[in-house]
């Protein structure tokens, strides 16, 4: 994926993570923690408001991503790990939609911009160039193992007719294998939805270490078994525990959450 600085109110850099397999049509991005102003811990771009920082700071950086983002407005729900996709209407309000217990989202209205909220768990985007519908889901360990994937999938096809093999999948940032040390339970549930998962190198073993799942591997897998293609799926290589330029937010760096990142696609216009 490439980074791109977006130019936002004041002559401000807002840099944007991009990937290549989304058409050009779809604007899109995943955050990083620059061209915010929250001060440490939160610095910069911390677009959560859960966590300590100034409520005035959270909203500046979301007029910032706003901005960036080119989307006439953005929407978000109140994650809970689950499969959940809400699809968003013309009409339906902002505030309404946060307040609904979802893990994606999913839209054909013009110029929206659909986002998810993470530190170390999986933004995904979806764009489907034939119908202009789009997706964005949230994946931790537990949505993964639920299938928020699949549900992601269905939402678009029953929503606007999506066909798996048109759309385009991006994985953003995430905790990756090299940092993702799991308990036993952990493994169990991934070996328990996906038989395999060892062979399939969802369940990483190195001897004298814990055992680490790649959520990402997971991930690909699952849109693959739902009938995206391969070439259409985009995986991001960066880890946000052990990025050495220190560019994201990790729950698991900093033994605290000091902020959330964005993963966001707006609807063509
Ligand atoms: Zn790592």
């Amino acid at each position: 994926m490439e980074a791109r600085d977006f130019p936002v109110a004041d002559g401000v850099l807002v840099p944007l993570l991009q990937s290549a397999t989304i058409p050009a049509s779809f604007r899109h991005g995943f955050s990083t923690r620059a061209g915010g102003v929250s001060p440490a811990p939160y610095h910069s771009l911390n677009l959560g408001s859960k966590w300590g920082d100034s409520a005035e700071n959270v909203a500046e950086n979301r007029r910032r991503l706003l901005a960036a983002s080119g989307a006439r407005a953005m929407v978000r729900v109140s994650q809970k790990h689950g499969t959940h996709v809400v699809r968003v209407a013309a009409g339906d309000d902002p505030e309404t939609v946060k307040g609904m217990e979802a893990d994606g989202l999913c839209s054909n209205q013009a110029g929206l911009g659909l986002s998810v909220h993470v530190a170390d768990c999986v933004p995904v985007l979806i764009a489907d160039p034939r119908t202009g519908a789009c997706a964005a889901l949230h994946a931790g360990w537990r949505g993964t193992v639920a299938g928020v994937a699949l549900a992601g999938v269905k939402a678009l096809a029953e929503g606007f007719g999506c066909r798996p093999e048109d759309l385009r999948v991006a994985l953003g940032p995430c905790i990756g294998p090299c940092c993702f040390d799991v308990g036993a339970e952990v493994v169990a549930a991934f070996e328990a939805a996906w038989p395999g998962a060892h062979a399939a190198d969802i369940v990483v073993e190195t001897p004298g270490f814990q055992p680490r799942i790649d959520l990402r591997q997971c991930l690909r897998l699952q849109f693959q078994a739902a009938g995206v293609l391969p070439a259409h799926i985009d995986v991001s290589a960066d880890c946000t525990s052990c990025d050495p330029a220190g560019r994201f937010y990790s729950f698991r760096h900093s033994g605290r959450l000091t902020g959330q990142s964005v993963g966001f696609i707006v609807v063509p216009d």
